[in-house]
């Protein structure tokens, strides 16, 4: 299968590698939305979040805290996003699951350009959480 990310994974070399364990491998992301833009992602090719084994994820995300943590320390950030995009209508644009950590500051206005919906009525936000419930 041909996949940017186990082919990184692959290469211990890389220029941006932050950390490497047989389950979880951090790297730089080459278009950064801040310097240290960083990539987390489990060693395991798996599309995207949907796929991701429960029993994955107490190890991958206490990783995703402690490379988040050293990412703010590491950049002076004032705090940073967690972000997994998933699927290609949230702009997903490599399907290896990862979790993008950014660094952020005060004014930086990385995400400027969001635009916020509203819920017409309390009774349409009630039934939103209702349906999801539904599906737990
Ligand atoms: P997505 O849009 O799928 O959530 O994010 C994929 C990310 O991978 C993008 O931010 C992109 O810049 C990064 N990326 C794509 N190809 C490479 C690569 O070859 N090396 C590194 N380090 N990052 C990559
Ligand atoms: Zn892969």
């Amino acid at each position: 299968m041909n996949c940017i990310f186990c082919d990184i994974i692959k290469n211990e070399d890389h220029d941006g590698m932050i950390y490497s364990d047989p389950e979880v491998v951090s790297f730089l992301d080459i278009r950064p939305l801040n310097l240290g833009h960083t990539l987390v992602v489990p060693v395991e090719h798996h599309t995207d979040f949907r796929e991701m084994p429960p029993e994955s994820m107490q190890h991958f995300f206490a990783k995703v805290q402690q490379i988040a943590l050293a990412v703010e320390k590491a950049t002076g950030a004032d705090g940073f996003n967690i972000i997994c995009n998933t699927g290609e209508a949230a702009s997903q644009t490599i399907f290896h699951l990862h979790y993008h950590i950014i660094p952020r500051f005060r004014g930086d206005n990385v995400f400027r350009r969001l635009e916020f919906k509203q819920y017409n009525s309390e009774t349409e936000m009630r039934s939103f959480a209702e349906k999801i419930k539904k599906h737990l």
